[in-house]
């Protein structure tokens, strides 16, 4: 079994979910008393916060790149970075370090074309709705067509994933709002939801809309497992 990294903490609600599906689905596989191997590199949010609503994505990539790097020096084979929108760090990490990475918008792309689904709203924070490393891997490496909300939405989506999600604060009317924007899509044409920051899977689950969702916490927490089971490895 191969050893996985994981760079989290942002926030550490959804990365426990992380470690807690990684092995779940090791023990589904492989039974008995087995557990994943694995590795979590956790950050400070606090700090990730504040750099990244100053627009200082300079230090924001120091700061993954030298994470990623102690997950590649304490012998991890494979890196997650816990977070949709910690991704806009992806390609300094990449051109750093020499193990895979695994991005968890190719994860998510492939799980949606799996389903045959060509149109999708992607709800996130607003940099991962609005700035284009996420969209562009979906629309350019799997075809698919990516809406987001309108810009009150967009604020709504955001600031609910700040100042509740990301503190474990779970409302009700948080819910009925996500789950209003996401019937709207609906009525433009959207076919499926990509919950692309990994804590609204914490608030929004399938039992709250009509179209299939796309979990990108699990779908990247299952992909890193069936990587690190990979028989030929
Ligand atoms: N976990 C969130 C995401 O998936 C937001 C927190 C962050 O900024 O990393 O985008």
């Amino acid at each position: 079994m191969k050893k996985i990294g994981l760079i989290g903490g942002m926030s550490w609600e959804s990365s426990h979910v992380y470690y807690e599906i990684i092995n779940k689905k090791v023990k589904e596989v492989l039974g008995g008393f087995h557990s994943s191997r694995c590795i979590m590199e956790s950050v400070d949010f606090a700090e990730i916060e504040r750099l990244q609503h100053k627009g200082d994505w300079d230090t924001l990539n120091k700061i993954m790149v030298e994470s990623a790097k102690n997950l590649e020096n304490a012998k991890a084979d494979i890196i997650l970075l816990c977070t949709n929108t910690m991704h806009l760090c992806s390609d300094q990490i990449i051109k750093n370090t020499k193990i895979p990475f695994l991005h968890i918008a190719t994860a998510t792309g492939n799980q949606i074309r799996k389903q045959n689904i060509n149109k999708v709203l992607l709800l996130g924070t607003k940099f991962t709705m609005e700035k284009d490393f996420y969209k562009k891997i979906l629309s350019e490496n799997f075809n698919i067509e990516v809406m987001i909300p309108n810009e009150k939405d967009r604020n709504t989506v955001h600031d609910i994933i700040y100042n509740e999600l990301v503190h474990g604060k779970i409302e009700l009317e948080s819910k009925i709002r996500y789950r209003n924007i996401i019937n709207n899509s609906i009525k433009s044409g959207a076919e499926g939801v990509i919950l692309g920051c990994t804590e609204i899977p914490l608030l929004i689950n399938d039992s709250d809309v009509n179209i299939p969702i796309f979990d990108t916490t699990k779908i990247h927490a299952e992909s890193a497992v069936e990587i690190a089971l990979k028989k030929s490895n």
